[in-house]
This record gives C-alpha cells, structure tokens and sequence, in this order.
C-alpha cells in the first residue's frame, strides 16, 4: 500500500481542526483577535458559521508556529505559561507571565526583515499590540513584551511595550466592541464591513468571506476582489514569460 507522509500529516491536521472547533466555547471575546475587523470579532463571539474554513495548507503553517511556542514555554516553569484570565465579557491565555508578559509571534522570514528597519512602525501590529496589552493588564503587570521570531532562521526580535503608552487604545477597542456587542443582541445588527488588519486584505483569507461577501454593496464588494500579480516564470527552455497569479494571503 502507498502510504504518503503527506497525506497522513494533513489528515491529522484536520482532525485536530475538528477536535478544536468542538470544544466547549467560552462566549467571550478573544484577546487574539483584537484589533481585527469589528464584524468578524462579533460574528466569531456569536459564533456564526464558518463559511471558508482555513485550507489544509495555512493549518501546516500554523502547525510551525504551534511547535515554535512550545518549544518556548518548554524553557520555563509549567505554571508562568498559558497563564488564564477571564472577564466578563473576554477571556485568554497568556504564553508566558512572570515580572511581565510575553506573547510569542512566529512569522515568515520576510515580515521579520521589516520589523529591524528603522522606519518600522509599531502602529502596523496593531493586533499583536492589543493582544499583549490585554494580556498585560488582565494580569496586572506594567509592561508585555512581543517576541517576533523568524520561522526560518530561529532569529528573535523583542519589542517592549509598556501599558500606560497603549491603555487608551486598549479601552476605546474594548469599547467599542461592546458597543457593537450591545446592538447585536438589541437590533441584531452587525458592524459594517470594513478590514482591519493585515494591511486591509483581512477579508481575502477570513473565515466569513462568503457570508459577508454575499451581503457587500457594490462599494464594500472592492475588499473581496481578488487581486492579481504577474510573476515571472521560466521555461525549461529559459524563456522567461509572465504568468499572472492570484495572490495569497499573508500569513501572520
Ligand atoms: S469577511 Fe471581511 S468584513 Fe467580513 S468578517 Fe471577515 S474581515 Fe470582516
């Protein structure tokens, strides 16, 4: 019998995905997806149905950075990592909490080049940033920091943030999902459709693309287009000719 390696990893990815859509969910919002489109945040709370689940090929990706975090929590005590807290109406688990609080970020080789550059800006994490701070504060600590790690190469970059710089944003993304949260149980009403994150592409790989996209004006229908990038292709002749490609999500 042919037995394909690859076959048998993605089997076992997805039924890991399965096993993780069945458990038990909280009915709070998560800290890991502050910062991201309103109305995914609400939808996910609500818990909406899936309408694009995440392909087998982003789960092997996420499977690194799965192996990356615990392999970092490997180093410390059991009990300063995936430290819980819950509120009201948000609940999570920090990757590491002692003096302060860590939140690991494994990305591609690329992204991990621009955060070293002297223009980077801070501002462009703006999820990671919130997650930390809510972490930070949930926990009660002054200062979280963001250990950015390069998947192909192991290299690390910290950022530190301190809690009183980013407190203000914290409250006004808390607020006003709470706002959207409370004209959804009063009017069923969702927020408008309007990425976020990720450079504004937030609905090219979302969860919900079909169903948001199914309810889009001829406006809002401009964040489903899917663009188009030529790519240079060379032939076994060494022809070289551009082919064009649909472009892919970015990955964390
Ligand atoms: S498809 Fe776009 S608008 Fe809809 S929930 Fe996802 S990110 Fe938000």
């Amino acid at each position: 019998m042919e037995c394909k390696i690859e076959i048998v990893f993605d089997r076992e990815l997805l039924r890991i995905q399965r096993e993780e859509q069945k458990e038990e969910y909280h009915g709070k919002f998560r800290p890991s997806s502050l910062g991201r489109c309103y109305r995914y945040q609400i939808k996910q709370r609500r818990q909406d149905p899936i309408t694009n689940p995440i392909p087998v090929k982003t789960l092997r990706v996420f499977w690194i950075g799965k192996l990356i975090h615990t392999m970092l929590q490997e180093l410390f005590p059991k009990e300063c990592c995936e430290v819980p807290f819950s509120w009201d109406d948000i609940q999570g688990s920090a990757d590491l909490v002692m003096d302060r609080v860590w939140d690991f970020k494994s990305i591609k080789h690329y992204p991990f080049t621009l955060l070293k550059k002297k223009d980077f800006d801070i501002r462009s994490k703006l999820p990671e940033v919130l997650q930390t701070m809510m972490y930070t504060r949930a926990h009660e600590k002054e200062v979280g920091v963001l250990v950015f790690v390069d998947k192909n190469t192991m290299e690390f970059h910290e950022i530190e943030l301190k809690l009183v710089d980013w407190i203000n944003e914290l409250h006004k993304e808390l607020s006003t999902l709470r706002r959207y949260w409370d004209a959804n149980l009063s009017h069923d009403m969702l927020p408008a459709i309007k990425p976020r994150a990720y450079g504004g592409k937030e609905c090219g790989y979302c969860v919900y693309r079909d169903a948001c996209k199914s309810e889009a004006t001829d406006q809002e229908m401009v964040y489903f287009e899917e663009k188009k990038k030529k790519k240079k292709e060379v032939k076994s002749d060494g022809v070289t000719t551009e082919r064009k490609e649909q472009e892919g999500p970015r990955l964390f």
